[in-house]
């Protein structure tokens, strides 16, 4: 089909009639249908902004979609106004239309269609594109064709007059420097990239995608903290990179691949129960159960029940038979945290449980079979409990095949910013909150602090900062220390590590009561003080002991000490 001009477009009479300008009701109307008259270059800065924004793809799927609603609008209007559906005047209100709104003059070159059939095709040629004018004027000369909105309109048009998807595409454009614009339609399945053709319909929120984005950058994130702990620890949701605490990995995952018993010692809140779950974890008993008791937690005359289960009515308040502890870990792993406050009887039993393999409940003669790894752990020392006949010599021994020391966290402050970022990440989860994380001057104390109560008292402090600090705030030393923290008291940290007020005028009682409220030691508060008097006297004992308020013995015996 040539270039030629084959069908005229009807006159526009019947369409314009439908105007009405109501300009006294700030209103414009065709038919029933409120229209906008806006300003050509207005549309432009909207689509120079869009395409900022956006990116070319994007913002010309944009415009296609925002002309394909009007396309639609005016087929919806084409049926009233001309109902003869079938014939080509009634199908040229859209081209007529187009012109009338000031757009673009159409030509029409070829129009041959059946609704009934579904058969489509038309050739136009538009003139004065005032798409291609604002791209020119805003863009300059554009390598492809450009007339989004309205070629969205075409489509939509002549897809909601045939009730079905047809599909323009523009092969000349005035907004590459043709001398006009060309386009050609036909239903989408006829033309070879229908699915380009069509996505470009497809609404496309960039919300979603932002939300995708995010998902996979917290993933990735997630990934790398997970090969950085494998790295270093190929255990654990444990979180460490230090020596000493690579140490503990190493040992932790030697003991994994066989069913030895472990002994775990520490102070309390170094993550035994973390390391012994980690253990459990790392084990090929891993699918099996993870059973952890606290022995301390539990009446001394209840222990034996709770861990070896109980016979209907072996005592008052035995209503029924139920199996204990051990029976539930039955393939797995038993983890006995304080395992030194276990009486001699539940002593007894456990050492039966190592030795032989089996157990009975209380008030049973039946021998159970059972297969358990038992990690102990206790922040005592087991050898003195052992010295001051507390604990069975022969358990201890059992139970201290592979001793694992962890260290306290004061031997580990390297890991406190990892540890700080593990806690802030899971307390912002669970409090559905976000912080800007620790202030430095907060890190620096922390990172100084001797921390008695190790890494349980870390995280109950990040909670605690998270819980007392602002969305998108900083957690300061105020929401660390608040008990702490008086305007005109700076908080200090002595060199023992231990919090304390720089200022020692006035409330003597408030300053112990504050002492006392975090974590006071006094052995090493009363080092630092002889220490400061020591230097504050330039070495002279005698002025020392002055300023302290004591005497001179008294000093000896202290320094001594
Ligand atoms: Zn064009």
């Amino acid at each position: 089909m040539g270039e030629q001009t084959a069908l005229q477009l009807p006159t526009s009479e019947d369409l314009i009639s439908e105007i009405q300008f109501a300009y006294q009701d700030g209103k414009i109307w065709l038919d029933e249908q409120r229209m906008l008259l806006i300003h050509s270059a207005v549309m432009g800065s909207l689509r120079q902004e869009l395409i900022a924004s956006l990116g070319l793809e994007r913002a010309k799927g944009f415009l296609m979609r925002f002309g394909y609603q009007s396309g639609m609008k005016d087929a919806e209007f084409a049926h009233k106004i001309r109902p003869e559906i079938s014939t080509d005047e009634a199908f040229l209100v859209g081209p007529q239309m187009h012109c009338i709104k000031g757009m673009v003059r159409v030509e029409p070159v070829a129009l041959e269609f059946d609704v009934d059939k579904g058969e489509f095709y038309g050739e136009f040629n538009w003139f004065d594109s005032y798409e291609a004018e604002v791209h020119i004027n805003d863009f300059g000369i554009a390598e492809d064709p450009i007339c989004w909105t309205l070629l969205g309109y075409a489509s939509g048009y002549c897809s909601y007059y045939m009730g079905k998807k047809i599909m323009f595409r523009e092969l000349q454009c005035a907004g590459c420097g043709h001398d006009h614009c060309h386009i050609v339609g036909k239903p989408a399945e006829e033309w070879e990239d229908q699915e380009e053709l069509e996505r470009c319909l497809l609404p496309d929120p960039i919300i979603e995608e932002l939300f995708a984005l995010r998902y996979e950058m917290s993933t990735l994130r997630e990934h790398l903290k997970d090969n950085r702990i494998s790295n270093d620890a190929p255990l654990f949701n444990s979180v460490g990179q230090s020596e000493a605490f690579k140490h503990v990995c190493h040992l932790i995952e030697r003991a994994s691949s066989s069913a030895v018993t472990v002994l775990l010692q520490g102070e309390t809140g170094v993550g035994k129960e973390v390391v012994a779950r980690g253990l459990h974890q790392t084990s090929e008993r891993s699918d099996q159960a993870f059973i952890a008791v606290n022995c301390a937690c539990i009446p001394p005359d209840l222990i034996e029940a709770e861990l070896f289960g109980v016979r209907k009515g072996a005592y008052t308040g035995a209503t029924q038979s139920r199996e204990g502890k051990f029976e539930r870990a039955h393939g797995g792993t038993i983890f006995l945290d304080e395992v030194v406050e276990l009486n001699p009887r539940a002593q007894a039993a456990l050492l039966r449980v190592l030795q032989e393999g089996e157990m009975e409940r209380v008030g049973d003669n039946q021998v159970r079979k059972i297969d358990v790894r038992v990690v102990a752990a206790t922040n005592e020392d087991l050898a003195e409990a052992v010295k001051a006949g507390k604990f069975r010599a022969d358990l201890f021994y059992r139970l201290n095949v592979y001793p694992v020391q962890i260290p306290p966290l004061r031997d580990r402050a390297e890991d406190i910013p990892l540890l700080i970022e593990h806690f802030l990440e899971k307390y912002h989860t669970m409090y559905n909150k976000k912080t800007l994380g620790v202030s430095d001057k907060a890190l620096q104390t922390l990172m100084k602090y001797k921390w008695p109560g190790n890494i349980r008292e870390l995280e109950n402090m990040i909670e605690r900062g998270i819980i007392l600090s602002d969305n998108n705030r900083t957690i300061d030393m105020k929401s660390f220390f608040p008990s702490l923290n008086e305007p005109t008291h700076p908080l200090n940290i002595a060199q023992s590590g231990v919090l304390q007020n720089q200022h020692t005028g006035d409330g003597d009682e408030d300053i112990v009561d504050q002492l006392l409220g975090s974590e006071f030691d006094l052995n090493s508060f009363e080092q630092t003080l002889l220490e400061r008097a020591m230097d504050k006297a330039s070495g002279n004992v005698t002025q020392a002991t002055r300023l302290l308020g004591i005497t001179r013995p008294q000093m000896a015996y202290r320094l001594k000490k």
